[in-house]
């Protein structure tokens, strides 16, 4: 099929990936007046933040909540609408509980007089760490909303000239040891690190600056788009073609061409082809060079050297559906297990799957009704696992073991009679995410965070060497999580727009 091109004159970008970074990456270059195609291999758009709908239910995969509700704004703004207009958010309160085995909970809000208030009454010799430690992260969250240039801490010289916020923010530690330098109380050591797994980072490995979620949560709240982010996603699909731009769905990218260093075609399943003169590529990193960017010396090169590299965590899910309602249960929990940090090391050091196991419960139908029938309930129950590098497991045969060993817990904590009031239940596991979003073993979030001594982010948004082309989304530097996707997309369109490729 003969190459489509943008009209002599005007600049034209390709962006692979209709997941929320992908999406977000394409409105902001077609806004900044780069024609832009987006393609995707999935017939609907979301990536890993999608949807199922089953018997009257719409079981939401991906992220429970999302805290950069200003990313959305500004969005929207693009269009010259708001968000509302297209999409009800609804606020998450509390941000989140986290609960114990022995029935102890701790209650985050966004509301100052009400954390000081749980904290008080939960760890109160630790009162004035707290309030320490969320004065630090929400000056890191100040230093860093906005970082200069689309590299911002993968070359030296940007680091360099970086150097004043990344003292103040005293990124050289984890956020592990920040947060056990101004809290005793174990648990709310757990509390305050936790984030950064939900976001896909080991707390012992991410860098302080990863603190920066804590006030980003406080400050601006936790939000749900009526719908989940399958909605979100279809709302932002179809401003992005108001605004002009064009969307191949169900059409997965085969081959990326380049002739000397620079991408000069996308080719598809379909035979499509399209001239681009810059892409980014919001899909797997590992997917993207080896498979296709696999027949060019920097792709071969790059795919070798990210065998070598770690992989963040994968992800078990749970969806399931409760006869009843449950205004008891809050919309996000965490479930502790027994164990913590040594949990966190099973997973992301030993690669062995425990007989414990820490819960992200999400039960989004409190907040939002439509996505469950009346006196019904909808919940998501995330387990964090070793990606398949490093467990590579069966997980046909362990899939339904380990989704009935997660229901048992639900029940046991929350849900005394839960089998009987259970209408469905299915799980999704790192497998699955493999198979179906080419996410390289199986993880939930991309390349692993490294320490900011190795390269904090270590992914850099724009190739050193085939200069055309970018990554965003959690592909992408500061990767992982939904709010950094958002964040690489932002840095990424605007690299281009200011003529860098
Ligand atoms: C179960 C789960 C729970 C999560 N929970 C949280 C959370 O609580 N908080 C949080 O912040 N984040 C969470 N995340 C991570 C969050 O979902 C991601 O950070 C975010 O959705 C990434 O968006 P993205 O657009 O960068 O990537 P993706 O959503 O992965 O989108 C990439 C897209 O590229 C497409 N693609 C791949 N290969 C090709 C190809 N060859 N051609 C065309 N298209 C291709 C894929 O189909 C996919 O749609 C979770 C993820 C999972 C899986």
């Amino acid at each position: 099929m003969t190459a489509a091109a943008a009209p002599p004159g005007t600049r034209s970008a390709a962006v692979i990936g209709a997941g929320l970074g992908g999406l977000a990456t394409a409105m902001r270059l077609q806004a900044a007046g780069i024609d832009t195609v987006l393609i995707e291999a999935c017939e609907t758009p979301g990536g890993r933040a999608g949807a199922e709908q089953r018997d009257g239910f719409t079981f939401a995969s991906g992220p429970a909540a999302l805290s950069d509700r200003a990313m959305l704004d500004e969005l929207w703004a693009l269009a010259g609408t708001t968000v509302g207009h297209d999409v009800a958010l609804h606020p998450v309160s509390p941000l989140c509980r986290h609960s114990w085995p022995d029935g102890a909970t701790f209650d985050l809000h966004a509301d100052d007089a009400d954390t000081t208030r749980e904290i008080a009454r939960f760890a109160p010799r630790d009162l004035a760490g707290y309030e320490e430690f969320a004065r630090l992260a929400s000056a890191t969250l100040a230093d860093f909303r906005t970082r200069p240039g689309p590299e911002p801490f993968t070359s030296l010289r940007a680091m360099t000239g970086a150097l004043p916020q990344l003292g103040r923010a005293q990124a050289w530690r984890s956020l592990g040891s920040l947060v056990a330098a101004h809290v005793k109380d174990e648990r709310l050591r757990e509390v305050l690190a936790v984030p950064a797994l939900i976001d896909g980072a080991d707390p012992w490995a991410a860098s302080a600056l990863a603190a920066a979620e804590h006030a980003r949560m406080r400050g601006g709240g936790l939000w749900w788009p009526e719908g989940g982010f399958a909605a979100l996603a279809r709302a932002l699909l179809a401003r992005f073609e108001q605004l002009g731009g064009t969307v191949r769905l169900g059409d997965a990218v085969l081959r990326i061409h380049t002739l000397g260093n620079r991408v000069s075609e996308v080719e598809t399943q379909s035979g499509w082809r399209v001239r681009v003169g810059a892409l980014v590529s919001t899909a797997d990193r590992d997917h993207t060079w080896r498979d296709l960017l696999g027949g060019t010396p920097r792709g071969a090169d790059m795919a070798a050297r990210l065998r070598r590299r770690g992989h963040a965590p994968g992800l078990f899910t749970v969806h399931f559906a409760l006869e009843g309602t449950w205004p008891g249960i809050p919309h996000r929990m965490v479930l502790f297990g027994p164990r913590f940090r040594a949990l966190i090391e099973d997973i992301t050091v030993h690669g062995v799957l425990p007989q414990d196991q820490m819960i992200w419960l999400s039960h989004p139908s409190l907040t939002d009704p439509t996505l469950a029938p009346p006196g019904k309930s909808v919940f998501q129950a995330q387990v964090p696992v070793a990606n398949l590098a490093k467990l590579p497991i069966d997980w046909e045969a362990i899939g339904p073991l380990l989704e009935r060993r997660v229901v048992d817990e639900v029940g046991r904590r929350l849900v005394p009679d839960i089998h009987d009031r259970l209408i469905a239940s299915f799980h999704v596991t790192p497998r699955d995410l493999a198979l179906q979003f080419n996410a390289a073993r199986g993880t939930g979030y991309g390349l692993a965070v490294q320490p900011l001594w190795r390269g904090w982010a270590g992914h850099p948004l724009r190739d050193k060497v085939i200069g055309n082309l970018y990554f965003s989304g959690a592909a992408a530097a500061p990767g992982g999580g939904l709010p950094g996707a958002l964040a690489s997309a932002k840095i990424v369109a605007q690299a281009i727009a200011e003529g860098n490729e």
